[in-house]
C-alpha cells in the first residue's frame, strides 16, 4: 500500500517479531535458518496470512476508530505486505538456484495482487477515513491523509460499476506496458559490416572480440557492450548512423499499437477518476502536484540550460566541422562521437587513467568510511553470517554504538543475476518493533588473486549513488509507522539523495581518502583529479537538455487526449526543440523509450530530484563537505523524516526554501568557469 517505488527498490524482510526489542540479538537475520525453497514459502505465506488476520481483526471492530483499534492494525498489514514483497522481489532477483528464482516470481505475483486488493478495500478505506486523531502528532496525520489520497488514487470511494471497470483497465495497463517492456527487451537488433575499416577508431579490443564471419561480415548488436563503443569511438559515420537506427528501431513498429493502446486505457482511467489527463492524474500524489506544474518545471529548466548547451554545440560544431566542413548540425549518430573527440582534445583526459586508483575493496572501504563521516553513524560487518550466496556480506549499521539498521552487500555478477545496480529495501524499520534492512545488488568486477577489480570511474559514481539510496531507507527507517518508514515519500523524490551522493566524488578531500594507487599505494595525483573533473563537467548542459527533451516526450504524449496525440510529431518537435539534436529520419524512437511504459508522464523525475541534489550539495563545503554542521543537518532534516512529512517540506526544511535552479545552472556551466575555460 505504499506508493509505487522508482528507483528499482525491491524487497527483503526478516522473521518479523512483533515486540523485538531495538538490537540485532533479538533480530536475526532470515539467512540464520538458511532457508530452502518451502522454508522461503513459508515465511512468505505467514506474512501474508498475518497481514490478513490483521485486516480482518481491523474490519471487524465495532466501536468508534482510533489510532489503537484501526491504524496500529492497519500499518501492521502494510508491514507484513512489505515484508513478503520485499523479500520475494529481492530473491527473484539474486538467488544463485532457478528452482528458487523461479518460486520468488510466482510469490511476486501472489504479494502483488494482496497488496492491490488492500488497495481497493472499501471497509478499510471507511475506518480510516473516519479516524479519530486527535491528540496524534503530524507524521500520523500526514500518514493517514496520504494513504486516503491514495485510496481514492485507486478509485476505492467509486459505485461498483466504476470499480469492476477500473479493475478491469489496470488489468489491461500491466499487460499493456509489460508487452512493450517485452517487446524492447526481445528487440534486440543488429547490422552487418562488410568491410572491416568501418571499424576504426574503435578499441584494439573490440576490433579483436569481432571478427568477420562464415560469410566475411562483421555483425554488431544493438546491446550496450556493443553499441556504446560504436557510437563514441568509430570514425565511421555511417556505421553510427546505421546502427543508432536498428537500436532506435527495435521495437517498431510492434510497440505502436502497444503504446496507443497504454495511452488509452491510462486516459480512461484518469478520466473515470475525474481528471482531464493522465499526466494530471499521476501527478497527484508526487511533488510536482499536476499536470501544468510538469510542463512549467520543463519550460524552467529549458531556460536554464539553453544558454549553456548553445556554447557546448558550438564547441561540437567546431570539432565536426574539422571533419565536415560547414556543417551546423548535431545529428544523433553523431552525439556520442563529437563528445569523446572535444574530451580527448580539449582537456587532456583519459578514463582509464583512474582505475588503477580505484581497485574494488579500496572503493568499498572508502565509501563506507565516507558515508560514516557524513551521517554520523559506524558500521560494522557481521562476521560469517550467513546470506544467500557465500560472497553476500553482512553489516550493521551502530549510532552512538547503537544498531539502528542492517545491510548485505551482493556486488560481483555470477550467472542468473539481477544484472544492473539497485538498492533493495528488505524491512521496514518500525521504531521499538523492527529494524530496518536492505541489500545493495551490483555487478562490480570482482577481486581476484591476479586482479583487484579495478573500477571504472562510472561505477565508482554508481556505488555511491546506490549507497546514498541505503543509507536514506536505513536513517529513514526510525520512524513509529511502517508506512511512512525508510524510501516513502512521493516517489519525484526518491533519486534525490542518491544524486547528492554521487556529487562527493568531485571532492579532491572525499577521493584522498581511499583512491590511492593499487600497486604503489600513491594517492590520486591532484592534477589528474583536476583533469577529471573538468572532463566530466563537458557536455552537462547538453546532456541536461536532452533529458529534458525526454521528459517533455514522455509528458506531451499522456498530457491529453491519445487521439490527439501524432506520436512521430511529438518526439521530433521536442527533441530538436529542448535537445538541439535532430533525429535521423524514420527513428520512431517512442516505441523503444521503455520509461513510457513504467514511468508514463513522470520521466522528469530525474532532472526534477538533479535540480534538488545539486541545490542539496551546494550547501556543504565541497572542499571539504564533512566540516561543520551541514551533514548532521542533512541527516536530520533530508532522510530521518523518512516518508513522514511531503517531501516538499523535507526540502524546506534542510534548505530553509523551496529547490531552485542555481546550484543547478552552475553545475551546467562549470566548463566554462574560471580556469577551466578553453572553449568558445
Ligand atoms: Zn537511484
Amino acid at each position: 500500500m505504499k506508493p509505487f517505488r522508482s528507483c528499482i527498490l525491491a524487497l527483503l524482510p526478516l522473521v518479523i517479531g512483533t515486540a523485538w526489542a531495538q538490537d540485532f540479538s533479538a533480530q536475526p537475520s532470515i539467512w540464520a535458518g538458511k532457508p530452502d525453497g518451502n522454508a522461503f514459502d513459508k515465511i512468505e505465506n505467514d506474512h501474508l496470512a498475518a497481514a490478513q488476520r490483521a485486516i480482518d481483526a481491523l474490519v471487524a471492530v465495532k466501536a468508534p476508530r482510533t489510532i489503537d483499534n484501526t491504524l496500529k492494525l492497519f500499518d501492521e498489514a502494510v508491514m507484513q505486505l512489505d515484508s513478503a514483497a520485499y523479500l520475494s522481489g529481492l530473491m527473484e532477483q539474486v538467488h544463485p538456484e532457478e528452482a528458487f528464482r523461479n518460486k520468488a516470481t510466482a510469490m511476486v505475483a501472489k504479494t502483488n495482487a494482496a497488496q492491490t486488493a488492500l488497495s481497493l478495500n472499501r471497509e478499510v478505506y471507511r475506518a480510516l477515513a473516519h479516524l479519530d486523531l486527535s491528540g496524534s502528532d503530524s507524521a500520523t496525520h500526514y500518514y493517514v491523509q496520504r494513504q486516503l489520497l491514495e485510496f481514492r488514487l485507486a478509485g476505492v470511494d467509486r459505485d461498483d460499476a466504476t470499480q469492476t471497470k477500473l479493475k478491469k483497465l489496470q488489468d489491461d495497463l500491466i499487460k499493456e506496458q509489460s508487452a512493450f517492456e517485452r517487446n524492447i527487451s526481445d528487440g534486440e537488433n543488429s547490422i552487418a559490416v562488410t568491410d572491416p575499416a568501418d571499424l576504426q577508431g574503435l578499441p584494439q579490443d573490440y576490433i579483436e572480440r569481432h571478427k568477420p564471419g562464415a560469410n566475411g561480415k562483421i555483425q554488431i548488436s544493438t546491446t550496450y557492450p556493443d553499441f556504446y563503443p560504436v557510437m563514441k569511438f568509430a570514425k565511421s559515420d555511417e556505421l553510427r548512423r546505421r546502427l543508432n537506427l536498428a537500436s532506435d528501431t527495435r521495437a517498431y513498429p510492434k510497440n505502436t499499437a502497444v503504446l496507443k493502446a497504454m495511452m488509452g486505457t491510462r486516459y480512461e482511467i484518469a478520466t473515470l477518476l475525474g481528471y482531464s489527463s493522465w499526466a494530471d492524474y499521476n501527478a497527484q500524489d508526487k511533488m510536482i502536484r499536476s499536470g501544468a506544474n510538469i510542463a512549467k518545471f520543463i519550460s524552467d529548466l529549458d531556460a536554464a540550460a539553453q544558454p549553456t548547451m548553445q556554447r557546448e554545440l558550438a564547441m561540437l560544431l567546431e570539432a565536426k566541422q574539422k571533419v565536415h566542413p560547414g556543417a551546423s548540425e548535431i545529428w544523433d549518430y553523431e552525439n556520442w562521437y563529437y563528445p569523446e573527440q572535444v574530451r580527448r582534445s580539449k582537456f587532456d583526459f583519459d578514463s582509464q587513467a583512474v582505475r588503477p586508483y580505484f581497485p574494488y575493496q579500496q572503493v568499498k572501504q572508502g565509501i563506507l568510511d565516507t558515508a560514516a563521516k557524513l551521517f554520523h553513524v559506524t558500521f560494522r560487518q557481521e562476521q560469517n553470517a550467513p546470506a544467500w550466496e557465500a560472497a553476500v556480506e553482512t553489516w550493521d549499521v551502530l549510532d552512538n554504538g547503537k544498531p539502528i539498521g542492517r545491510f548485505y552487500l551482493d556486488m560481483h555478477p555470477r550467472t542468473g543475476k539481477y544484472s544492473h545496480a539497485a538498492q533493495f529495501p528488505l524491512l521496514d524499520g518500525v521504531h521499538g518493533k523492527q529494524l530496518p534492512e536492505a541489500a545493495l545488488v551490483c555487478n562490480f568486477p570482482a577481486p581476484t588473486a591476479t586482479d583487484p577489480g579495478l573500477m571504472e570511474i562510472g561505477d565508482v559514481t554508481t556505488f555511491f549513488h546506490e549507497f546514498g539510496h541505503l543509507m536514506h531507507h536505513i536513517l529513514g527507517g526510525q520512524q513509529h509507522w511502517a508506512g511512512i518508514a525508510g524510501i516513502s515519500m512521493e516517489n519525484d523524490f526518491v533519486e534525490a539523495p542518491s544524486q547528492m551522493l554521487e556529487e562527493l566524488i568531485r571532492s579532491p578531500a572525499v577521493l584522498a581518502g581511499f583512491a590511492k594507487h593499487y600497486k604503489s599505494g600513491e594517492p590520486i595525483p591532484a592534477d589528474l583529479v583536476a583533469r577529471m573533473n573538468r572532463a566530466a563537467a563537458f557536455g552537462r548542459a547538453g546532456f541536461v537538455a536532452r533529458q529534458n527533451a525526454l521528459s517533455a516526450i514522455s509528458y506531451d504524449i499522456y498530457k491529453t487526449k491519445p487521439a490527439d496525440v501524432d506520436l512521430d510529431k511529438v518526439s521530433e518537435d521536442d527533441y530538436v526543440r529542448y535537445g538541439a539534436i535532430h533525429r535521423t529520419p524514420g527513428t520512431h524512437m517512442y516505441d523503444s523509450f521503455g520509461h513510457l511504459a513504467n514511468y508514463s508522464s513522470m520521466y522528469y523525475t530525474y532532472m526534477w530530484d538533479k535540480e534538488i541534489a545539486l541545490d542539496f550539495y551546494a550547501q556543504f563545503d565541497v572542499r571539504n563537505p564533512f566540516a561543520g554542521e551541514t551533514s548532521i543537518r542533512y541527516r536530520q532534516h533530508v532522510l530521518e523524516p523518512g516518508g513522514s512529512m511531503s517531501a516538499n517540506d523535507l526540502v524546506k526544511g534542510f534548505l530553509g526554501r523551496a529547490q531552485n535552479m542555481t546550484a543547478f545552472k552552475a553545475w551546467m556551466s562549470e566548463q566554462f568557469a574560471g580556469s577551466a575555460t578553453k572553449g568558445p
